[in-house]
């Protein structure tokens, strides 16, 4: 019997407009009436995962419990519905393909030609089901990244034409997302792009259930009347995304277009229970009164591209918010930090109440990041660096408190004599980079009374990593010694996972990235714990 639903979740005329927004939203409307729903994310592109892209490319690089390196939108599904996700959540065509071809070399399909219908389009609908087959959800919802037309999403459109059949025309449903442009000069909405949009997709085979607009203006009767006459959907299946306050807002104003009620009803299922959304309401109670302000310095080297450090960002504002507490974050170029003068850089951090040193790979802009963290250690401002930034307050440390003048990383000085930050036992710069860093959660143990325990208030933790260095071990004794403590060890291996600086407010370095499971309505321990030291020193 036929259990699990299917929603599928595509986009067109353009890029952008906030299809994993909209999917996080319903997913969390649908779960507040108490489903069981997942998300995932299809992605049409040949890397077999985002891991070896450039942020600038991609945005951030998002990792789940079991260590897979995914697309961002995964980060948004996490933080709405308060689940965790895992590979099986995204899917890219460089995966599907890997797989295909795997079975071909294995001669699973010997004999035949190997062709993109039925191989391709199998394996995608296989990799679709196996989070329904799992029997843990009520609703998948499924997001196809890329925009309706695309050469490289059409297999995947295909996939959706034939799962749908396949399961029955009851037990699935489409939601197309399209731009309604405003023409400013004829002061009007135009409709003609979604009809396109529409037209392309019918004839790949799927009809839409339902026409999400994306616009800066409300739609009005005639303009819904007008898309639902000409996409084929009833009048009520017309749902308005509008430009919203916050993302967190778009839940509330998916509601208010009745989205969950038209796709409950759509499927066949029940809709007596209403969402309750009290946590979700008071955090964005909360959001929008705080009474206090915190200016955090975000220090990278992407910080052109707000998408890099998107689940850092997302942290702030969650801990701010609980905290009554707006953050004002000020994206730091650490390039530009490197040829200031000290006078230019007491300029840059006046008006700043935290530091936190985001992750990275390369040395650009480490010398940067070295002196953010100096200024941040010498000027009891609270610091809260994340794996990179973690691995470079151990350099700064050493360098400027211990006395060990040529500290460095291996990342970046193969030489030094002093390498405080090292490779972990079996990585190296030149080995194969796809899906090889130490990704994922592994547990640590605190040291009771540190700033990492008195945040968790509990000494038994796990979170999420992705890197390939460590700090060095043969250091710890020296680093101790001068003030800088290891304060979260893995259990076992004894790596090192956390430092806090004792003689200051606040300063503490995680090599993991607790940024991944910080949550609206669940956030995170050490992201609060900065956010009151930085309030504190306002
Ligand atoms: N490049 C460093 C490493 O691989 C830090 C990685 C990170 O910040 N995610 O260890």
């Amino acid at each position: 019997m036929q259990t699990t639903k299917y929603i599928f979740v595509t986009g067109g005329v353009t890029s952008s407009l906030g299809k994993g927004i909209i999917s996080a939203s319903l997913g969390k409307l649908l779960k507040a009436r108490g489903f069981r729903v997942t998300i995932q994310k299809l992605d049409p592109y040949i890397n077999i995962d985002p891991g070896t892209m450039n942020p600038y490319e991609h945005g951030e690089c998002y990792v789940t419990e079991d260590g897979a390196e995914t697309d961002l939108d995964l980060g948004h599904y996490e933080r709405f519905l308060s689940v965790d996700t895992s590979q099986a959540n995204n899917i890219t065509t460089g995966r599907i393909y890997q797989t295909v071809i795997e079975k071909e070399r294995r001669g699973d399909y010997l004999g035949k030609t190997v062709q993109v219908i039925p191989h391709i389009t199998d394996e995608i609908q296989r990799r679709i089901q196996a989070l329904g087959e799992t029997g843990n959800y009520d609703l998948v919802i499924t997001e196809i990244g890329g925009t309706v037309g695309d050469i490289e999403s059409l297999p995947f459109i295909e996939a959706v034409r034939q799962l749908r059949y396949n399961l029955g025309m009851g037990n699935s449903m489409v939601i197309h997302l399209t731009l309604i442009p405003y023409l400013k000069a004829a002061g009007e909405l135009k409709t003609k792009p979604t009809q396109n949009s529409v037209k392309t997709l019918l004839e790949h085979g799927v009809q839409p259930d339902v026409v999400v607009g994306r616009t800066e203006y409300p739609l009005n009767e005639d303009i819904r009347k007008k898309i639902a006459l000409f996409c084929n959907v009833p009048k009520e299946a017309v749902i308005q995304s509008i430009d919203a306050y916050s993302i967190y807002d778009v839940p509330l104003l998916m509601q208010e277009e009745r989205l969950d009620l038209v796709v409950l009803n759509r499927l066949g299922l029940p809709d007596a229970t209403l969402p309750d959304l009290r946590s979700w309401n008071s955090f964005l109670t909360r959001l929008r009164t705080a009474s206090r302000q915190v200016s955090i310095a975000l220090v990278g080297k992407y910080v052109e591209l707000k998408d890099a450090y998107k689940s850092i960002h997302e942290a702030l504002i969650h801990a701010g918010a609980a905290q009554d507490c707006k953050v004002n974050v000020h994206w730091l170029h650490s390039e530009s930090l490197d040829d200031m003068t000290p006078l230019e850089i007491e300029a840059q951090f006046r008006a700043i109440q935290g530091v936190l040193v985001a992750p990275g790979f390369g040395d650009r802009g480490i010398n940067g990041k070295i002196r953010a963290i100096q200024y941040a250690r010498e000027n009891r401002i609270p610091f809260f660096g994340i794996c990179l930034g973690m691995q470079c307050a151990v350099v700064e440390f050493a360098r400027n408190k211990a006395g060990l003048t040529d500290a460095h990383s291996a990342e970046f000085s193969s030489q030094t004599p002093q390498p405080v930050i090292h490779y972990l036992q079996g990585q190296s710069a030149d080995m194969r980079k796809g899906g090889t860093m130490r990704l994922g959660t592994y547990p640590c143990t605190l040291t009771p009374g540190s700033h990492a325990a008195k945040a968790y208030g509990n000494i038994h933790i796990s979170e999420r990593h992705r890197h390939r260095l460590e700090f060095n071990n043969d250091f710890l004794d020296v680093l101790e010694k001068n003030g800088m403590k290891a304060t979260g060890r893995h259990p076992e291996l004894g790596l090192v996972e956390i430092v806090e600086v004792t003689d200051h407010p606040w300063f503490v370095g995680t090599q993991f990235h607790p940024e991944y499971k910080s949550r609206v309505e669940e956030p995170h321990p050490l992201f609060l714990g900065f956010i009151e030291a930085a309030k504190a020193g306002n």
